[in-house]
């Protein structure tokens, strides 16, 4: 089939005009690459091993299979998503809810590590359609009973590469031990290396390959070489190229966690505003650094490929590579110069890095446009983050809805509501993003907030 419609595809007809409809309301209006590709066999019952790059829809192209074969009445576990990371899976839990909005009812049930056991086993209790979680966490279940996974139908690895990176292939295969034999697996990876290969082999039937071209087109993003010779250090070089381009919102690639906190310690002592994000940080410590590159009260985020991968952030201006990494070079400039916007991605090296270049030239297809650093203007350092984040010690819990804060802000406080940013309310804390220059005027002596009445601490992030 050589169709982009959804409606084209072979729906149930109980509920294709109300899926096709809550796709209209989303904003789907074409199926991506990926998901006219692999939808056909998807919707078919086929088991598919895709491979196409961040951003390109995959969630959907599994999520609608999934949600399609679901048999809301019947109130049993029927699909099942591992994910690598518990950020993976929240991105996927997320967009699967969306999707699947044209029918009410539907439980999806998140499981991941770094949550409690007890309030997800209660959960597993009261029964779920649609689990998405992590292997480890999924495997204590099984463990512990308290997940039965025999009237699976679906099971997508999500990230598939990732979660045998991460040392989960006893548990995946364990897994999926569980599951009736009788299921359709769909396999996602970024990459065909030979142990995915093999793993597809045992644990899929004839699966359909599914291969979408991760070229970016050269009018989306924009890429330069800068080469780095002596006296300059490629921590200079950075501060240049940040100070040259003054994005509002960068992403710093690097191999390691040292480097990655070195690199963040050195440009904050620079003045610069930026936060690291690694494999080592505290889910807690993530999120804060998450939010706050959200929110726009932090502009540089230098993170190592794990620790940005599937993270799903918009509106990256410019991607950095502090070093040269040809495999994952696409994917890492693939962050930026999202959904028809223009990106840029620089990428620094030094003298024994050259043939790095020869080999990123031959997977992009394409020869790299070089540039020196003498060239760039130097506009002094990099500006500071449009926003501040404030922190206000009570959430959901405290019944604090965005509204409330909104209308204390501009209420009590008298602050115009455009200078207020994004609003995020967690559990026992809620998070404010409020421009800079009203932030520092008005919160230098304000430790307090009144909200409906009660009193609030507040604190800047
Ligand atoms: P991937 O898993 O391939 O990295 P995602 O599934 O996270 O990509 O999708 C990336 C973004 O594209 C999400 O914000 C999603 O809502 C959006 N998206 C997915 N399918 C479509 C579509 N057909 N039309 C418009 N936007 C889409
Ligand atoms: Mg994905």
């Amino acid at each position: 089939m050589n169709t982009t419609q959804f409606s084209d595809l072979d729906f149930k007809a109980d509920i294709k005009n109300n899926l096709l409809a809550n796709l209209e309301s989303l904003g789907y209006h074409k199926m991506t690459d990926i998901q006219a590709k692999s939808l056909p066999y998807i919707l078919k019952n086929q088991d598919v091993i895709a491979q196409a790059k961040t951003g390109s829809g995959k969630t959907a192209a599994f999520g609608l299979g999934l949600l399609s074969k679901l048999k809301v009445k019947e109130y049993k576990i029927q699909a099942l998503v591992l994910c690598p990371t518990r950020e993976l899976a929240e991105q996927v839990a997320q967009e699967i809810r969306r999707l699947a909005r044209f029918t009410h009812n539907v439980k999806l049930l998140t499981l991941c590590g770094g949550q409690a056991f007890a309030p997800q086993r209660d959960s597993l209790a009261h029964g779920a359609h649609i689990i998405v979680g992590t292997p480890g966490r999924i495997q204590d279940h099984l463990n512990k009973r308290t997940l039965n996974l025999t009237k699976i139908h679906t099971l997508v690895l999500d990230e598939a590469d990732r979660m045998l990176d991460m040392g989960f292939y006893d548990d995946m295969m364990n897994i999926i031990s569980y599951i009736p034999k009788q299921h359709q697996t769909m396999l996602f990876s970024a990459t065909f290396l030979d142990s995915i290969v093999k793993m597809s082999a045992s644990i899929q039937k004839k699966p359909i390959n599914i291969h979408v071209e991760s070229l970016h087109n050269d009018s989306e993003i924009e890429q330069r070489f800068y080469e780095v010779t002596p006296p300059h250090l490629k921590i200079d070089a950075l501060k240049m190229l940040l100070a040259h381009y003054q994005p509002e919102s960068s992403l710093i690639f690097c191999n390691t966690k040292v480097q990655c906190q070195e690199i963040a310690r050195q440009l904050k002592g620079n003045g610069t505003f930026a936060l690291a994000i690694h494999g080592d940080l505290e889910q807690k410590e993530r999120n804060q650094v998450l939010l706050r590159f959200a929110n726009k009260s932090c502009s540089v985020l230098v993170a190592t490929d794990v620790a940005a991968r599937g993270l799903d952030i918009d509106n990256i201006q410019i991607v950095i590579n502090y070093d040269l990494s040809p495999d994952v070079h696409i994917h890492r400039i693939g962050r930026t110069g999202r959904a028809g916007k223009k990106g840029t991605a620089l990428s620094l090296y030094t003298t024994h890095e050259r043939h790095k270049i020869e080999l990123i030239e031959k997977i992009q297809n394409q020869m790299c446009h070089y540039d020196l650093l003498d060239s760039l203007e130097d506009k002094g350092i990099a500006t500071p983050p449009l926003m501040i984040t404030l922190c206000i010690h009570a959430g959901k819990k405290n019944k604090m809805r965005p509204g409330d804060i909104l209308g204390a802000f501009t209420g009590e406080l008298g602050i115009i509501g455009t200078q207020v940013g994004k609003i995020n309310i967690f559990d026992f804390s809620s998070y404010v993003a409020l421009n800079r220059k009203i932030a520092n005027k008005v919160f230098k002596h304000v430790q307090n907030i009144n909200i409906k009445g009660r009193n609030f601490k507040i604190s800047t992030l």
